[in-house]
């Protein structure tokens, strides 16, 4: 299997506050890793990192290259997609804008594109059928779509959820998981942050949890599934 991601003692400070101490993870081609962890353990700021929005020290390579000088609209044309938590689309742009505003560093033709947007409008119709509406009168579960296929228009190797599902009620929750497994049958790695951690521990290949800013335990989805101190710690409540 690939490497496709290398984290080595990344670290990330917000002035005094040491969100990231030297965190060492990694990701392999068409996994899905799981990030568990308590409010304000340092699981947002890892994906900030890793996209380039927060400065972090440390080594990340992804493919093998040294990311950490590459810029953040560059990493989105290196492969590395995120959606960050509260799906943050553009609320006074349609469905349609949405998702071309996804693929703007790609080199392709309108007509291309157009054939991608309705291979997504195939598979979730609900926002075919929306795609001239604006986004922000979107339902949330309509929105969390829309941001997830918004970051696949960037044609991403590595996608990057976080919290894909807060705030949404638990059928929707359910798609939100199985759409992530189907993308994952197509091809695509995922790292993804959630409190959701039952579910998401059930779809991982594997998983780590992070206690403020340091990673304090990793192991395949199943072992952390049935770990007693996760158990305690993360599943208890749900
Ligand atoms: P949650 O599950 O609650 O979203 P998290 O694990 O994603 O939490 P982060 O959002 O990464 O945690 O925050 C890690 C720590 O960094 C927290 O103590 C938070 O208060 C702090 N922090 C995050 N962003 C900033 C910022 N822009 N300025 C200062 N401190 C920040």
């Amino acid at each position: 299997m690939q490497r496709l991601l290398n984290v080595k003692n990344l670290s990330v400070d917000y002035g005094a506050i040491k969100a990231l101490k030297q965190v060492t993870l990694h990701v392999d081609e068409n996994e899905i890793v799981t990030l568990i962890g308590g409010n304000g353990a340092g699981k947002s700021t890892l994906m900030r990192a890793l996209s380039g929005i927060v400065p972090a020290s440390g080594a990340v390579e992804f493919l093998g290259e040294d990311l950490m000088p590459v810029s953040a609209h560059k990493r989105v044309s290196a492969g590395i997609a995120h959606v960050p938590e509260g799906r943050q689309v553009f609320p006074d742009q349609t469905v349609l804008d949405n998702l071309l505003i996804g693929a703007y560093l790609r080199k392709t033709s309108r007509k291309k594109l157009e054939q991608e947007i309705d291979h997504f409008f195939d598979l979730f119709p609900r926002l075919g059928e929306r795609q001239n509406q604006v986004a922000g009168t979107l339902s949330g579960g309509e929105q969390q779509m829309l941001a997830i296929c918004r970051a696949l228009m960037s044609k991403p190797r590595l996608l990057m959820l976080d919290e894909p599902s807060l705030g949404l009620a638990p059928q929707i929750v359910a798609d939100v998981f199985k759409i992530i497994r189907s993308l994952r049958e197509q091809g695509i790695t995922i790292l993804l942050v959630e409190q959701m951690a039952n579910q998401a521990l059930a779809i991982s290949d594997r998983a780590y949890v992070l206690e403020v800013g340091s990673i304090v335990m990793q192991g395949t989805g199943e072992e952390l599934l049935h770990s007693e101190k996760v158990r305690e710690a993360y599943l208890g409540k749900q």
